[in-house]
């Protein structure tokens, strides 16, 4: 699920899966489709 942050005065859209911040909803939510399908490689 994508969460909305605040950070030095912008909203950032995280990724709850791996914690990716994005400046831009659309592309959390892009993202967080893919990192739901698979476990980032990083995060084993
Ligand atoms: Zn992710």
């Amino acid at each position: 699920m994508v969460t909305t942050t605040m950070r030095e005065e912008m909203t950032w859209y995280e990724c709850e899966t791996c914690g990716l911040l994005f400046d831009v909803e659309e592309d959390a939510r892009e993202h967080e489709r893919n990192c739901d399908e698979e476990d980032p490689p990083y995060i084993q």
